[in-house]
């Protein structure tokens, strides 16, 4: 690794402009120090993603809602478990969210960050992180083919899964696993109730993960499914061919997919002065597979403990992020991911059972990491799932 010339020294750097990138720079920015975000593609969201989060989400990203940013307003879900007549219907006041247009909310994200001060620089891939007795100093980015070194105070990795920034400074990534996934763009398929996302599980749908249908208006909708252990794509064809009665007119006009992380947060999420966030860091609730919300609040909290160390003049106060976000945040994943644990040990006949007893709060609890305790209770009142769920959770 070597640099082809030196650049001027930036007091943090934030490899990745995904939520969580944008949201550190923003934060680092707006205490007035500089800071630039490394983009290695040409333009923001390209990757896929069925773009759902609740209305929180743009209380995190601190930006109101407007129609630019959302593709469709949700009011609840339909879950189902393998035998579909057993669904379960989420709905009411408090399980409001978005279809976001992910691309268009980058775009917000990315706009805040940059009215703040920031820096952001597309098509520079990020390559390696030279370190200097144990602190990370610089790192070699490549743009236009041309390879060139940059120095800084703070690094930010907020690249995502397979961080660069994470392999490069020596990050304990033991145990870190992602669930691989497929998503079709459809055109023309006919959701019913299309203001309800609609999940299914079960290990003939899709084994150790499950298929979403989120529209995001009437014409179109995200279509996809995550799987362990199998091949994903011919899980998400037969879906397909056995619910003519949404997509016997439909059609694919874009296929995406990419890693879920689904272990929970990485053991360190701060080495020295360096934070990771986001995908990078394992931060995403284990059964839903949904990371924006709670990358964003890894990256604000991360920038302003970045903002702080500065401040300070010292590296050490980096690490209140270890404990700012496993307070609220790192809590519920680890919560959700003992859930999951347990869910994926449990039959389809299980399942069935699940869904039978469960209410809509019962599985918006158990799948965020949110009241767990609850829902245990509950369970262990009852005959069967009191010891293939219950004790397990406690
Ligand atoms: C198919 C699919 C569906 C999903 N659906 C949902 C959903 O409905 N709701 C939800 O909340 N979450 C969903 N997620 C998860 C969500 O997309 C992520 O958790 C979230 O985007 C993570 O944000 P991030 O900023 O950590 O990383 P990312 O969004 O992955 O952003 C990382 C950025 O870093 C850039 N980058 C990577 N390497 C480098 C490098 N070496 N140099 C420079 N730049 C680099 C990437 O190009 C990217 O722009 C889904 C994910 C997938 C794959």
């Amino acid at each position: 690794m070597s640099g082809g010339f030196k650049e001027m020294e930036y007091d943090a750097i934030v490899v990745g402009a995904g939520p969580a990138g944008l949201m550190a720079a923003r934060k680092i920015a707006a205490k007035g120090f500089s800071v630039l975000v490394l983009e290695k593609e040409k333009d923001l969201g390209t990757r896929a993603c069925a773009e759902a989060v609740s209305a929180s989400a743009f209380e995190t990203a601190e930006i109101p809602p407007s129609p630019p940013l959302i593709s469709n307003n949700i009011s609840g879900a339909y879950v189902f478990p393998p035998d579909e007549t057993k669904g379960v219907k989420i709905s009411g006041g408090s399980y409001r969210g978005y279809i976001l247009n992910k691309q268009q909310f980058l775009y917000a994200l990315a706009s805040r960050a940059v009215s703040a001060g920031s820096d952001l620089w597309m098509r520079c891939e990020v390559k390696g992180v030279k370190m200097e007795g144990g602190v990370a100093r610089s790192l070699v980015y490549f743009k236009k083919g041309e390879s060139k070194e940059i120095t800084f105070k703070y690094l930010v990795g907020a690249d995502g899964v397979g961080s660069v920034v994470a392999r490069s400074c020596g990050f304990d990534l033991s145990g870190f696993e992602i669930i691989p996934t497929i998503q079709y763009v459809m055109v023309n398929c006919g959701v019913p109730e299309n203001d309800l996302i609609r999940i299914y599980m079960g290990k003939e749908v899709a084994p150790l993960g499950y298929v979403w249908i989120f529209a995001k208006n009437e014409y179109i909708a995200n279509v996809g499914i995550g799987v362990r252990g199998a091949p994903a794509k011919p899980y998400l064809d037969k879906f397909i061919a056995s619910h003519p009665e949404v997509f016997e007119k439909a059609k694919v006009v874009k296929e995406g997919g990419g890693g879920v992380p689904v272990s929970g947060q990485v053991r360190e999420i701060v080495k020295g002065n360096v934070a990771l966030c986001g995908d990078a860091a394992g931060q995403v609730i284990p059964i839903t597979g949904g990371g924006i919300r709670t990358s964003m609040e890894a990256g604000s909290i991360a920038g302003d403990c970045i903002a702080d160390a500065l401040e300070a003049g010292e590296i050490s106060t980096l690490k209140r992020y270890t404990t700012a976000y496993g307070e609220y945040w790192g809590t519920r994943i680890s919560r959700s991911l003992k859930v999951l644990r347990v869910l994926e040990k449990l039959s389809d006949d299980d399942l069935n059972l699940l869904g039978s007893i469960m209410s809509g709060d019962d599985i918006v609890d158990l799948a965020n990491g949110l009241d767990v305790k609850r829902v245990v209770e509950k369970l262990s009142r009852h005959p069967v799932l009191a010891m293939r769920m219950a004790s397990k959770l406690l």
